[in-house]
C-alpha cells in the first residue's frame, strides 16, 4: 500500500536520502566499511560533520560568528542546557508560553534564574500567538517557540527585541527563508524537518557565550564543544550522517525558498478544504495557523473514529491529535508530497459527502 505519511515526528524523510543512508549502513562510499562503524575522529566521519555544518550556515546564511553544534540529549535538553549556559542566578530571562513545549523550557529555565513570562496564549488554550507585549530591555535572552507542534501554531514574524533571541524551532526548521542572524541561539531536535532522532542541533552565536557566573559541567558547557570542534565526545555519527544527507537534499532542491513555496501550497490545499467542509474545524486563528502541523476538531466527536479508521484503511499515518489536545493533526513537513495531502482532502470530501 502507498503510505501517506503525517506523522509528527519523527516523520517522513525523503525517499532519496533513506536510500543512501541504507546503501551506507553496509558500505560507506565504498570504503568496505558501514557508517556505523568508523570513528568518530576519523577524516570519513569528520567530512560528514564538516558538510553538515557547512551546510546549516548555508542555508540560515550565517557567518562564522556562528557555531553549529551535533549534540545528544534532544531539543528537551536544550530547555535545561540555555539558561545553565545564558541565564545567571539572579538574572530574568523573558519566555513566550505559546504550548505544551514552551512551558516545558520555562519550567527548566526557573530552575537556574527567575523567568518572566511576558507572552501567553493560556487564555484561549494556545490557539493564537501573541502580538503585542513588552520585553524588559535588561532580560537575559527572550526565548520563545517558532512552531507549536501540537497545538498548530507558528510564528509568521519574529519578535523585535534587543535582547538576545532564542528559539525553539524543533518543528519548523528549514522550513521557511529567516533573517537567522536576528537570532543569537536557535536548537532543534532533529527528527522533523532534517533528520532521524538522535541528534540535537544547537546553532549557536559565540559572543553571548561565557557572561554567567555558574560552574558549568563540561558536556553541558556550550564553549567545551565549540573548543573541541563538536567532537568533545563521541556525537550521534548516523544521525549526523542523515542530517547531513537531508540538508544536501534540501540545497539540491530549492533552499529554504522553495521548502517554503511547498509547504504554503501543502497548507493551503489542507486549510481550505477543511474550511469548505462542515464536519471539520480548523482551531487556530487563521493568521497564526501552521504551515507543518495542522490541528483540527470534527465538529461532531462522534465521527473521529470512523474518520481515523479510514484513514488508517488508506495508509495515512499519524492523524490523530497529541494526546494533550486531542482532535486531529496533519503533519507536512518538507519532504511531503502535495500528493498526499491530496489525498487526505479527497478523503475528506468523500467523508463529509457520506456523513452530512
Ligand atoms: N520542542 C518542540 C517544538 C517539539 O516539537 C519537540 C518534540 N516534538 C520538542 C521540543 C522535544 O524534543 P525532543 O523529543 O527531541 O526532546
Amino acid at each position: 500500500m502507498n503510505m501517506h505519511n503525517f506523522n509528527s515526528g519523527p516523520s517522513i524523510l525523503p525517499q532519496p536520502v533513506l536510500e543512501e543512508a541504507a546503501k551506507a549502513i553496509i558500505n560507506y562510499n565504498n570504503i568496505g566499511l558501514s557508517i556505523l562503524e568508523i570513528g568518530h575522529r576519523t577524516s570519513w566521519f569528520e567530512e560528514v560533520l564538516h558538510e553538515a555544518q557547512q551546510s546549516v550556515k548555508d542555508l540560515m546564511q550565517l557567518n562564522d560568528s556562528y557555531e553549529v553544534l551535533f549534540l545528544h540529549g534532544g531539543a528537551t535538553t536544550q530547555f535545561m542546557q540555555v539558561p545553565m549556559n545564558l541565564l545567571d542566578t539572579n538574572a530574568t530571562a523573558a519566555y513566550c508560553d505559546n504550548g505544551i513545549w514552551g512551558s516545558k523550557a520555562i519550567k527548566e529555565a526557573k530552575l537556574f534564574g527567575n523567568v518572566n513570562v511576558v507572552a501567553s496564549s493560556k487564555d484561549r488554550n494556545h490557539t493564537y500567538i501573541n502580538k503585542d507585549f513588552t520585553i524588559p530591555a535588561d532580560a537575559a535572552y527572550l526565548h520563545y517557540t517558532t512552531n507549536n507542534t501540537v497545538e498548530g501554531t507558528q510564528w509568521h514574524h519574529i519578535p523585535e527585541t534587543h535582547v538576545p533571541l532564542v528559539a525553539d524551532m524543533s518543528s519548523d526548521i528549514f522550513s521557511r527563508p529567516m533573517a537567522f542572524d536576528k537570532f543569537s541561539l536557535i536548537y532543534c531536535g532533529a527528527q522533523k524537518n532534517m533528520g532521524a532522532a538522535g541528534v540535537t542541533m544547537v546553532v549557536v552565536k559565540k559572543d553571548i557565550l561565557g557572561k554567567i557566573s555558574r560552574t558549568i559541567p563540561p558536556i553541558m558547557d556550550y564553549r567545551e564543544h565549540i573548543a573541541a570542534g563538536a567532537l568533545l565526545n563521541t556525537p550521534p555519527v548516523f544521525a549526523i550522517y542523515l542530517s547531513m544527507l537531508t540538508l544536501r537534499w534540501i540545497k539540491e532542491n530549492g533552499g529554504l525558498t522553495v521548502m517554503e513555496q511547498k509547504a504554503k501550497e501543502r497548507a493551503h490545499l489542507l486549510y481550505s478544504t477543511i474550511e469548505s467542509l462542515p464536519n471539520f474545524v480548523a482551531t487556530v486563528a487563521p493568521e497564526d495557523r501552521s504551515l507543518m502541523n495542522a490541528v483540527f476538531v470534527m465538529k461532531d466527536p462522534a465521527q473521529e473514529k470512523p474518520f481515523l479508521d479510514e484513514c488508517k484503511k488508506l495508509g495515512m499515518v499519524g492523524v490523530k491529535g497529541h494526546r494533550s489536545v486531542g482532535g486531529l493533526r496533519v503533519s507536512m513537513y518538507n519532504a511531503l508530497p502535495l500528493s498526499s495531502v491530496q489525498a487526505m482532502c479527497d478523503l475528506m470530501k468523500d467523508f463529509a459527502n457520506r456523513y452530512n
